[in-house]
């Protein structure tokens, strides 16, 4: 299978994380599920990547939550031999002054267009690895700094040795986030002049002919995105490897920066939304950061109900996601009404079975699912929970949230414990469910199901976010903070709502948030159908039709990849 894959020229896409499939638990969330698409995208279009990943055996977790909302955390485990197949190769990497083996596993991602794509996942389980480097590949962001330097190291340094042991020739390298900045290092000792070029003083890596090879994508300005190690870490963990003296010019003098380093390495840089390159520029001055805005697979996110329609009025959508713009005249407005309500059906479904709570398909349902985390302020939308409760007396609303707090990130458990405070709170006045394990399967029965999608990020700390995509693609419109892509996204009353104006430092973001839904929103839901209808054509038209990951790619490989 593999000498299908090696014959080409290829780009090395790179990835801590990759939504592969949802019963592949190898991504925490938006960033893995951006790879996931970047593949799927890349296989529908026929465009030669290879990715590289680990295998997390152990995935990252599965979520349960007790009677309070507290958060209870399993392993969340696959069988790689089930999905994929085992390489001919294996490649040492130097850890702690060991030898560390690395394998690797072969997925193929197969576009149901035909095309595909090779995935190669490294594992450390191997019988030749002393008992704890065998469980390196196992935890998905688990573990402590030394865990996940070692995880870094297995994914930039192994990852390129893996590519050149296995045949692949590498046209250029696409870093999605700075874990496998390390990559870095590994091709500066492959391209280092011959020591008989170096004359006393001069340096012997070729800084620039490496950068001409490398692409960085950074994906948040929140600081606990961008990995940091202290120096003596690093030089436990990779001793000789290193040449500190130059890593410290090229990753930071203090500790070892990973987003520094994949700063200083590459040629290309980019944010994921055109806000998102303006606060990256501030942050890294003297880097030129373009912007390439995040989009979504529209075959994956896209319910089976709304897909059936697009088919049949807008044959071609889903490779050419473009002809969505026909949406808003070429599909009438009873066939998507009935096609949402198909969707709305299934959540209320999927609803009942998780949580025994029965809503109600006529009800205005809002929907607010992601990542449990301060920035995401997923308490905003019940800062003032006798106003919501007096706007679902005038015009009826129930609620769906969902969304996992990382293991380690206490403020967002507190966060969850908080909603389910909120929901008893509003037991009787307001129909609240909290759904556990928000993953992929969830996430599409969400963002089709509900009748508006509700973000509340604090401004400028969402680079893109993708959910709100996801839902515009089943004509579900948003009502969001103006951050990310939904500066871009949103016409309002178009394609969906604002929260809050464009600037300032959005206080007064739930007070707006129920204005808008009391005045606006509800109103137009309720008393004039065939304008809700309108905006829901206009999410699907003005918004599907560009923020998708057919578009993003296609972008890459013209701004990045061939340069
Ligand atoms: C799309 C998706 C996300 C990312 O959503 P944001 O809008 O970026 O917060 C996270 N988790 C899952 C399971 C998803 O499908």
């Amino acid at each position: 299978m593999l000498h299908r894959f090696v014959h080409q020229e290829r780009i090395a896409y790179f990835t801590m994380e990759v939504a592969l499939r949802n019963e592949i638990s190898t991504y925490s969330g938006g960033l893995g599920v951006l790879a996931g698409d970047t593949v799927r995208s890349a296989a529908d279009l026929e465009l030669p990547l290879v990715t590289v990943s680990l295998v997390s055996r152990q995935g990252y977790f599965r979520q349960s939550l007790d009677a309070e909302g507290r958060q209870i955390e399993h392993p969340d485990p696959w069988e790689p031999a089930r999905f994929a197949q085992p390489l001919p190769a294996k490649v040492s990497v130097p850890i702690e002054g060991r030898v560390v083996w690395v394998a690797a596993w072969l997925y193929v991602l197969e576009s149901h267009r035909g095309g595909r794509q090779p995935v190669i996942l490294l594992d450390t389980s191997l019988p030749e690895n002393a008992e704890p480097d065998r469980a390196i590949t196992d935890y998905l962001y688990g573990g402590d700094p030394t865990y996940r330097l070692k995880q870094e190291a297995v994914l930039g340094i192994g990852g390129v040795r893996m590519l050149y042991a296995l045949g692949f020739r590498v046209r250029q390298f696409h870093m999605n986030e700075g874990h496998s900045a390390l990559l870095t290092l590994e091709l500066l000792e492959r391209y280092a002049y011959p020591p008989e070029d170096v004359r006393p003083g001069e340096l012997r890596y070729d800084i620039p002919r490496v950068r001409e090879l490398c692409n960085f994508t950074t994906h948040t300005p929140v600081e606990a995105g961008h990995d940091r190690f202290p120096y003596d870490l690093v030089q436990r963990v990779l001793g000789d490897f290193v040449d500190l003296p130059t890593l410290k010019q090229l990753a930071g003098a203090g500790e070892l920066n990973m987003t520094q380093l994949a700063l200083s390495m590459s040629e290309y840089i980019n944010g994921v939304a055109k806000r998102h390159a303006e606060t990256s520029r501030r942050m890294f001055p003297g880097y030129q950061v373009r912007a390439v805005t995040n989009g979504v697979h529209p075959f994956a996110w896209t319910a089976p109900p709304l897909a059936k329609l697009y088919d049949a009025h807008v044959p071609g959508w889903c490779h050419e996601p473009e002809l969505l713009v026909r949406a808003e005249c070429c599909i009438g407005d009873e066939a998507i009404w009935a096609a949402h309500r198909e969707a709305k059906a299934a959540l209320l479904d999927k609803v009942a079975t998780l949580s025994g709570v029965r809503l109600d398909a006529d009800t205005a349902m809002l929907g607010f699912a992601r990542r449990m985390t301060a920035y995401k302020r997923p308490e905003l939308l019940f800062s003032d929970l006798e106003r919501l409760a007096s706007i679902a007396t005038n015009h009826r609303i129930q609620i769906v949230l969902a969304g996992k707090a990382h293991p380690r990130d206490e403020g967002g458990k507190r966060a969850i414990e908080q909603l389910h405070r909120h929901i008893r709170a509003l037991s009787g006045r307001v129909r609240v469910v909290f759904l556990p394990n928000y993953d992929m399967a969830l996430a599409l029965l969400m963002v089709s199901g509900v009748d508006v999608w509700v973000n509340t990020p604090l401004r400028p700390l969402e680079a893109s976010g993708t959910s709100g995509m996801k839902a515009a693609l089943n004509g579900v419109p948003s009502l969001s903070v103006l951050d990310g892509w939904w500066v871009e996204g949103r016409i309002e009353g178009i394609t969906g709502w604002a929260i809050g104006d464009d600037d300032g430092p959005g206080e007064r973001d739930a007070e707006s948030l129920y204005d808008k839904l009391e005045r606006v929103v509800l109103p137009l839901y309720y008393e004039n159908r065939a304008g809700w209808i309108a905006v829901m054509k206009g999410a699907i038209a003005k918004n599907g039709s560009v923020f998708n990951s057919h578009r993003m790619m296609r972008r890459y490989a013209t701004d990045a990849y061939i340069r």
